[in-house]
């Protein structure tokens, strides 16, 4: 018997298990590769077909026992592995499940899409949330955005993938942000000089020289004790203390 694993996650899922096609035994090669691709946005599900099969089981002593395991068994082990048991539906995972019959069916696929937007949805908003504490938001978030709007990274400047050369070294923190930042979006601190046009600070005297960049992330106290920079900027330092 054989079922199959249809997906329309927009990553691809990879596994290899202990298990020995039926009809090969003896044989050795306890070794079953699973693959399914990466599912194109408005394509047809990625499908994998997998075959009832012996997995290798150990008993004791360098002793093992081969187990014979039904098909539908490996799939939803296959299915849990590369999901987490995130966001169960029906048969399966958003996004992800064994077909009823031998190929996913237009019902199904709605099913998952509807299931799997609704998950993205919420994984944007979880992006979303973390980009503006300025946290970076994992890959996941990222790809489900894209999935839900494919022209998302105009309005979503977090999803746009970056590019080393783009990128420079925060000189407080150290972490990675635009090369033509002013201020770090991870510590929140000004790293560069504002450009003359955005400065109003001084309108009297626009053309006054900017204080020169802070170049480390602590500065010392009175008491020699190290203070971290914008942060508790009015907390009085106690005298003596
Ligand atoms: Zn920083």
């Amino acid at each position: 018997m054989s079922v199959t694993i249809a997906s329309i996650y927009p990553e691809a899922f990879f596994a290899v298990r202990e298990l020995r096609a039926v009809g090969h035994e003896g044989e050795g090669g306890y070794r079953t590769t699973y693959n399914l691709a990466a599912a194109p946005r408005d394509g047809d599900p990625e499908i994998l077909v997998v075959d009832d099969a012996y997995e290798r089981v150990y008993i004791s002593d360098n002793q093992y026992d081969d187990r014979f395991t039904k098909a539908e068994d490996i799939a939803k082990k296959l299915i849990r592995q590369w999901t987490g048991d995130m966001w169960q539906v029906g048969e399966g995972q958003a996004g992800i499940w064994i077909c009823a019959g031998p190929l996913p069916t237009a019902e199904e696929k709605a099913r998952h899409t509807a299931a799997q937007e609704q998950m993205f949805e919420g994984l944007a908003k979880h992006g979303e949330a973390l980009f503006a504490s300025h946290e970076p938001p994992p890959e996941i978030c990222k790809k489900a955005v894209l999935w839900l709007d494919p022209n998302a990274a105009a309005t979503h400047p977090w999803v746009k993938e970056r590019k080393k050369q783009d990128l420079k070294k925060c000189p407080l923190c150290k972490k990675l942000v635009e090369q033509d930042a002013i201020f770090c979006e991870h510590c929140n601190q000004q790293i560069a000089a504002l450009p003359a046009h955005l400065n109003f600070s001084n309108p009297a005297t626009p053309a006054a020289p900017l204080p020169p960049p802070i170049k480390s992330p602590t500065v010392t106290g009175p008491t020699g004790v190290p203070m971290s920079v914008g942060q508790s900027k009015s907390t009085p330092v106690p005298l003596g203390a």
